[in-house]
């Protein structure tokens, strides 16, 4: 069960309809699963969009923004809660504790980074949260062929390119990610064994 998902997202638009049209299916979905949305608190781009259609269908929506952003960004003051911390490290710490599953929309390197970050924690067993990338109108296929071809030159493990889920409808992402097994812990003394 999933009672909180952080999402990560663009804080551009981007230039499909559909990024902004999957961003709101994916809060309405949150919202009738009765699943809190913890995101990066911006009011800005496929951020503010996700933290409004969730708020617009009665959902609770966290933020967490760095003091340093609330400008860049302009922090969401209509959130249900919003942290302002002192560093994008924090941030994305913080996130991480508030959230037991994990979703990227199509978005840019801000994205990309929180969600290998996180992607990476689960590999070094740090938390067995579920992962999945919204994979709307093919944005992160070539991301997802990155992938598969670091399993093939055997950089990235079979089981750890598995825990990250890859869907393009929001609500069979979120039933993937629900079902999860959590991931395996690995033994890093001795990887056959756990
Ligand atoms: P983007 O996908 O580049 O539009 O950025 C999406 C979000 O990621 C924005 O809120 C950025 O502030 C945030 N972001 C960008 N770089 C980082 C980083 N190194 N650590 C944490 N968040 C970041």
């Amino acid at each position: 069960m999933i009672r909180s998902l952080c999402v990560y997202c663009g804080s551009s638009n981007g230039a499909d309809p559909a990024f902004a049209e999957a961003t709101r299916e994916l809060a309405r979905a949150c919202v009738e699963r009765e699943i809190r949305v913890v995101y990066g608190g911006a009011q800005v781009g496929l951020m503010g969009l996700l933290a409004d259609t969730a708020l617009e269908a009665g959902g609770t929506v966290i933020g967490v923004i760095p003091q340093a952003l609330i400008d860049r960004e302009i922090g969401h003051r209509g959130l249900t809660e919003l942290h302002v911390v002192g560093s994008m490290h924090e941030r994305k710490a913080l996130m991480a504790e508030l959230a037991d599953g994990f979703v990227a929309l199509p978005g840019g390197v801000g994205t990309l980074e929180e969600l290998v970050e996180v992607y990476t924690w689960s590999q070094l067993g740090l938390h067995r949260k579920p992962l999945g990338l919204l994979n709307v109108s093919g944005y992160y296929d070539g991301l997802a062929a990155f992938l598969d071809h670091a399993v093939r030159e055997q950089f990235l493990r079979p089981e750890h390119r598995a825990v990250l889920a890859v869907e393009s409808q929001p609500d069979a992402l979120l039933d993937r990610l629900e079902r999860a097994e959590p991931p395996r812990l690995v033994n890093w003394l001795n990887p056959s064994r756990v």
